[in-house]
């Protein structure tokens, strides 16, 4: 999988977490506060590992995050909430698979995993991309998709784009569309957004 990259979380305080409202269902201004509490929430309970898992790298560790069961259920809300229809979640491994799998049960939609390299058991696409030192390989099962079906795609993390960048080209070539590319952080200083092009990109909380 990626390369980790180098970041820096802002620190804030605990709050409750508010969950952002459904589409259509909140005023503009209440949903904003909501985002911000959610921000808020990430930003706490999400901590900044030094030299992990390499020297100069911070690791940006979910762990706590997912370990509380409210802030846990609003992040995950929160990513499936807003891209309309959506026929099937697709996770990145690994983490992106503890966040798709219950989004896509909130949304009543499928789950479709994109593995790294030799793990999925039927017919592959596959999609190398760079790393900072060398390249990584991820798949998808060639029939993961229906023609022209709604897609949403998941991670923990968007540090340089280039493991969602990989994973948009898998759903495309297997016959899917994207409607949307949903992940807890953005290490906005990445530029990684950037390497989506018009696919819109939602991020709970940018650094
Ligand atoms: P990238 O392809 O550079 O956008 O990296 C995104 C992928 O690498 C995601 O699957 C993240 O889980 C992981 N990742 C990259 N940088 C970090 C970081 N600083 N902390 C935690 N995970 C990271």
């Amino acid at each position: 999988m990626a390369d980790h990259q180098a970041a820096k979380a802002p620190a804030t305080e605990a709050r409750e977490p508010q969950p952002s409202g459904e589409p259509g269902g909140s005023p503009p201004r209440a949903s904003a506060a909501a985002g911000t509490a959610l921000a808020e929430l990430i930003a706490a309970k999400v901590r900044d590992i030094p030299d992990y898992p390499k020297p100069g790298i911070v690791f940006k560790d979910i762990t706590p995050l997912l370990a509380d069961g409210a802030a846990l259920k609003a992040v995950v809300r929160a990513l499936a909430t807003g891209h309309g229809p959506v026929d099937k979640v697709v996770g990145i491994e690994a983490r992106g698979f503890i966040l798709a799998a219950p989004a896509a049960c909130d949304l009543g939609a499928g789950f479709v995993p994109i593995r790294k390299q030799g793990r999925l058991p039927a017919a592959t696409y596959a999609q190398s991309y760079d790393l900072e030192y060398g390249t990584a390989t991820i798949e998808v099962h060639q029939d993961a998709f229906s023609p022209g079906e709604r897609v949403l795609i998941i991670d923990d993390v968007l540090a340089t784009g280039g493991t969602a960048e990989a994973t948009a080209s898998l759903v495309r070539r297997a016959g899917a569309q994207i409607v949307g590319v949903a992940v807890i952080l953005e290490l906005s200083f990445l530029g990684g957004r950037s390497r989506l092009g018009a696919q819109p990109v939602r991020a709970l909380l940018a650094v």
